[in-house]
């Protein structure tokens, strides 16, 4: 998204119509995302949408039209896939910790597959599925190797997610036990952020080559292998996004190579940031600027409330997401600010040294490159302010696809433990 039109929708004009702080995402960017992706990648890989990175209904509806599976991690994520008209064979659930409700949902919709995460939850699963069963399952693996270059490694070391490749083989033996469930194949997650396409091709390579020892050595099935993914967006100057050609010039002979061996095996790509983050533009509108002992500071409605990932992901000096004026797009930059937002602590910072032209109180800023992780991994409820909006532009119409919370909303959901006293006239 560049300029300060969306599809030739001025972003003044949605920030008049909904207010600020919002979201705005833009379809197109979408869909352009997802095509260049799936057009690259060899066909045996399927492409599934990780709902997490941005949960919003009709954003996971543009991606379910263009072809998108959906991979799920709660019961209200299970329910907004099914609204976004995901099939459910086309839907996996996976996650630590899963309720036995969202077990019970997985049964009842009859997904592709519900991704175990240990012995116990496969226990779990089979009484709920009980006589009905089976029903089919990936075993998450922890895999032996390490994943390279990636903001947050798995793999090798102790973790709360999946099963240690070395226990594997035991539960695969108790899986054939049990009557409600079936282990159709293997899954594996080896980390987010990733901007090295060589990382990719590594992790998929290690998961691949993984699937073929288990399945050589207790006979587990490889119906479904899921190889993860953690496709990452540049954020920060030092960042460069990979090219979708190197990464298929990669990747793509490592699951020609399998797809051949195993012809029978379905293949799995989820992804979140990838599919979401160039899309969306947090837009917030400027309510004071002032000098402090020398630093310039751009006060925003909205902050790190919105958006806790603009305070810099994994790095102790403070890194930018891309900021630019709205309101001033093509007057030059005058000097740096510190971008900050509403919250009471001096950490509210979004962007430092942004280099700015003069902004003025009522200018709207964007961050671009928001469209992953933002309201719903960020503090919403801090100082009270509540979810923001957002907007979906979609063949150049601005549609409101989530209200901001209301003052009623936020308050209405809490519950005067005693009525207060009169106050005394
Ligand atoms: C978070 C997560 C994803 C999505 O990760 P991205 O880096 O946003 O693509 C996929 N699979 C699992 C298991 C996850 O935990």
């Amino acid at each position: 998204m560049t300029g300060h039109h969306v599809q030739g929708v001025p972003i003044a004009e949605i920030a008049a119509t909904h207010g600020t702080p919002l979201y705005v995402y833009d379809a197109d960017v979408l869909t352009e995302t997802y095509r260049g992706l799936r057009e690259a990648l060899h066909p045996a890989l399927e492409l599934y949408y990780s709902l997490k990175a941005n949960p919003n209904v009709s954003v996971c509806a543009e991606l379910v039209r263009l072809g998108a599976g959906a991979e799920v991690s709660s019961g209200i994520e299970l329910r907004t896939a099914a609204a976004a008209g995901a099939a459910p064979a086309d839907t996996i659930f996976l996650g630590p910790g899963k309720s036995d409700d969202e077990l019970r949902a997985c049964v009842a919709a009859g997904i592709r597959a519900v991704v175990v995460e240990s012995e116990g939850e496969l226990r779990r699963l089979s009484a709920i599925a009980g006589g009905g069963g089976p029903v089919e399952v990936l075993l998450r693996v922890n895999p032996a190797f390490t994943s390279k270059g990636s903001g947050l490694s798995m793999g090798g070391k102790p973790r709360q997610f999946g099963i240690d490749e070395e226990l594997v083989p035991g539960v695969a033996e108790l899986a054939a036990s049990l009557p409600g469930v079936r282990v159709r194949g293997l899954h594996a997650y080896m980390g987010t952020r990733i901007l090295d396409p060589a990382d990719v091709v590594h992790n998929t390579r290690g998961i691949l080559e993984m699937a073929v020892r288990l399945h050589e050595s207790c006979g587990i099935e490889l119906s479904t292998v899921d190889v993860g993914g953690g496709l990452g967006v540049a954020y920060f100057e030092n960042e460069t996004d990979f090219s979708v050609a190197e990464l298929a010039a990669g990747l793509n002979p490592v699951v020609a190579g399998f797809a051949a061996g195993h012809p029978g095996t379905r293949l799995i790509m989820e992804l979140g940031r990838y599919l979401v983050g160039f899309a969306g533009t947090y837009v917030v509108g400027v309510r004071d600027v002032k000098s402090s002992r020398g630093e310039r500071f751009v006060v925003a409605d909205g902050g790190t409330n919105h958006h806790m990932a603009a305070v810099g992901i994994g790095s102790f000096v403070k890194r930018n997401f891309p900021i630019r004026s709205l309101t001033r797009p093509d007057e030059p930059a005058t000097g740096a600010c510190t971008v900050t937002g509403p919250l009471c602590t001096p950490n509210d910072v979004v962007g430092k040294k942004v280099p700015l032209p003069d902004v003025r109180p009522g200018d709207l800023l964007g961050v671009d490159r928001s469209g992953a992780y933002g309201p719903t991994a960020s503090p919403v409820q801090f100082l009270s302010h509540g979810y923001p909006a957002e907007v979906l532009v979609r063949d150049g119409v601005a549609h409101l696809v989530r209200h901001r919370d209301t003052d009623d909303e936020l308050l209405g959901r809490q519950v005067l433990a005693v009525q207060p006293a009169a106050q005394p006239a």
